[in-house]
């Protein structure tokens, strides 16, 4: 199959396009039908598979299909360190170009005050590092109720880093009707108990 191939949004193919890639990497193959149809997904893959593509991809296109620009966030895109964060967020900004989506980039060492501006001006999707998110929540400046598309990468990373808690929490303020795309290079037991509980029948995808 090539991206072509697959029901992604338009104006995604395009930025796929002109990125020279035309076939999917097997963690994309086996990932973007089944978050197209709506089902979540756990996806068992290292960096370098070209996972951030595989959530990034259908994550446009979902969002693409309801409206832009609400006043609230209805994606979240969480991962484990600063520098991951700005790696997704670059990625998104080269995938949804030809769309109107925006995003804001929460991770620490920016103030507050900028990232708030940001919000404030109403958001698509969230990429954060979990404290910062949460820091966020508390201060009461976002809420994520209407949350659709919900994405954790690098968890086995995460569990290393002792964010667990914090991934839990941020799930339980998530609608639970929200579709959930989770990544994780390993399935240690911690990580099967979180899948167990904030999953629902999701696709499962080992590359
Ligand atoms: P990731 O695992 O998401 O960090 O991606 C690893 C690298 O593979 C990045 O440099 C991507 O730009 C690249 N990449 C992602 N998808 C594809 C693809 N379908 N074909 C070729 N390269 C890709």
């Amino acid at each position: 199959t090539k991206f072509t191939d697959m029901n992604l949004d338009l104006k995604v193919l395009k930025a796929v396009a002109e990125t020279g890639y035309d076939t999917p990497t097997p963690i994309q193959a086996g990932a973007i039908a089944p978050a197209l149809e709506g089902r979540d997904v756990l996806g068992i893959a290292q960096t370098g598979t070209g996972k951030t593509a595989a959530f990034t991809l259908p994550m446009i296109t979902l969002l693409g299909r309801g409206r832009a620009r609400a006043r609230m966030p209805r994606s979240l895109v969480l991962a484990p360190t600063r520098e991951l964060a700005a790696q997704v967020a670059e990625n998104f900004d080269t995938y949804a170009k030809y769309t109107k989506l925006s995003k804001a980039l929460l991770i620490g060492g920016t103030s507050f005050k900028d990232q708030d501006k940001i919000i404030d001006k109403g958001v698509d999707v969230l990429i954060a590092t979990p404290g910062r998110l949460l820091d966020h929540l508390e201060r009461g400046k976002l809420i994520l109720t209407d949350v659709k598309v919900m994405v954790v990468d690098e968890a086995d990373r995460m569990l290393d880093m002792g964010f667990i808690p914090d991934i839990e929490e941020i799930f339980k303020r998530t609608p639970f009707t929200r579709q959930t795309l989770f990544f994780s290079a390993t399935m240690a037991p911690e990580i099967e108990r979180i899948t167990n509980t904030f999953l629902s029948n999701p696709a499962k995808i080992e590359v």
